[in-house]
């Protein structure tokens, strides 16, 4: 049986063997063999080191065995041959039989056949295995402190993690906006009168983002959920992420805001209170998208009597009994002596000055009372004592309350009794402050038990030394 030859010669730097050596030996063989010689392809290195593609002598030959051109490829090596395992692959599937003339394969013999299919199988593995750990390597790219290698590029970098200079001053404009009182919608409209474009517009039908990263001309505005989405990347503050979320890794990349202030607009996006401004509505119940449901973690909503996880119906609890458990726990909280240090943010010297400075000056009132109390001093001293230390404890809340910008927690703090302020404040008010003071995960109560448990109500506090 005469088969029809294609040989494969490839000009490589770690081979020393040149392609005039290689067709000569190639030949040989072939004429041993009584073959008919069909083809001779010939790379040099550099076409072998890019991928295979259109152009090269490797593609026209894996193109004439597909036609059914040639039954054998020759070539000296594996090595010459493939440069990795799984290139084995397409040619194998183009039916052509393979023969080195070191022997390490012969597909022209049923051993042969036996041994290359094994090491097309190893192929298919390592190439599996090898964009595992690809993917892999990426992660932990990302989440080792590499801004991004591969994949999407974030706004504000270049593909090689530096700065994009005209994307950084948008991505910086919106945190400051936003720090200065901006909200989504009215940033993401600014910038869009002004002809900013973003860099990938959402489509029409699902709101994501198009996959080729062209703006669409109709749909080269805003969305205020781009502006919330940068809002809410720590990467821009220089911390490394792990899907989303915060590794507690520093990035190696520079970073566009300073952590504070990233820190502040979370804070700040958190505040139901913005939410509420935004829409102008009231809410009526204390919990109503507020309160998380355990499995999905989607806020409930209200039905009836309820609270009702109306993502995946997990959960469905009376609204009053869970509500009086938490109103309970916040008050029990809020009563703690603890309370104005805990939640004095350890990051921030100036309100931790003004913090105890407030602590201070309320230690000297009850100090001065007592000794008013004791006949230490006489009424007139005490109401003048009590006057200047009340005055500067007035000064110094308010400082501290434009130091802490204003979030939910600094007026509670300032009260001299935080849980009189927190009873007697407006449902809204309320919610702003248990939403910066904790989590409430509802789990489900005993099917036909009439009976509170406490732990079907889970409390996560947000400031765990507290
Ligand atoms: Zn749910």
């Amino acid at each position: 049986m005469s088969l029809r030859a294609a040989v494969y010669l490839r000009q490589s730097l770690d081979v020393s063997e040149g392609i005039d050596r290689q067709r000569e030996r190639c030949l040989a063989l072939v004429d041993s063999r009584n073959w008919t010689l069909v083809g001779e392809y010939a790379d040099n290195d550099t076409s072998a080191s890019k991928e295979r593609g259109d152009g090269t002598a490797w593609a026209r030959m894996l193109g004439d065995f597909r036609a059914g051109k040639a039954d054998v490829v020759v070539a000296t090596d594996l090595d010459r041959l493939v440069r990795r395992l799984e290139e084995l692959i397409p040619l194998t599937a183009a039916g052509a039989k393979v023969l080195t003339l070191d022997g390490e394969i012969d597909l022209t013999t049923a051993d042969g056949e036996f041994r290359a299919t094994m090491l097309t199988g190893i192929a298919r593995f390592e190439a599996k295995r090898k964009s595992e750990r690809q993917t892999r390597a990426n992660e932990y790219r990302r989440a080792a402190g590499k801004l991004f290698k591969g994949g999407v590029r974030l706004t504000g970098y270049t593909q090689d993690g530096e700065e994009h200079e005209t994307e950084a001053a948008v991505v910086r404009r919106i945190f400051e906006e936003f720090v200065a009182g901006g909200t989504l919608r009215g940033i993401a409209a600014r910038l869009s009168e002004e002809g900013v474009a973003p860099r990938r517009a959402p489509s029409v039908r699902t709101g994501r983002p198009r996959k080729n990263n062209k703006p669409a001309r109709e749909f080269a505005s805003w969305p205020p959920s781009s502006v919330s989405s940068i809002l809410r990347n720590p990467r821009y503050a220089g911390r490394a992420t792990f899907e989303k979320v915060a590794t507690g890794v520093t990035g190696q990349w520079t970073a566009l805001v300073d952590e504070a202030t990233f820190d502040l607009v979370q804070i700040k996006l958190a505040d139901p209170r913005r939410k509420t401004n935004q829409t102008g509505t009231s809410r009526k119940y204390l919990g109503s998208g507020l309160w998380e449901c355990y499995l999905c973690h989607v806020p409930v909503t209200t039905t009836g009597e309820r609270y009702w996880c109306r993502a995946g119906g997990h959960v469905a609890r009376s609204m009053r009994k869970v509500d009086q458990y938490v109103l309970a726990v916040v008050c029990a909280r809020l009563a703690s002596p603890e309370l104005a240090r805990a939640f004095t943010p350890t990051d921030d010297e100036g309100v931790r000055r003004l913090a105890s400075e407030a602590a201070a000056l309320r230690t000297r009132i009850a100090s001065t009372e007592a000794d008013y109390d004791n006949g230490l001093i006489d009424g007139i001293r005490l109401s003048t004592s009590l006057a200047k230390i009340r005055a500067e404890l007035l000064r110094v809340e308010r400082e501290r309350a434009r130091v802490s910008d204003g979030s939910a927690t600094s007026d509670l703090l300032g009260a001299s009794d935080p849980v009189a302020f927190f009873k007697g404040a407006s449902i809204d008010r309320q919610r702003a402050i248990i939403s910066e003071l904790l989590t409430v995960r509802l789990h489900k109560a005993l099917r036909g038990s009439k009976i509170f448990r406490e732990e079907s109500v889970e409390i996560l506090w947000h400031q765990p030394q507290f």
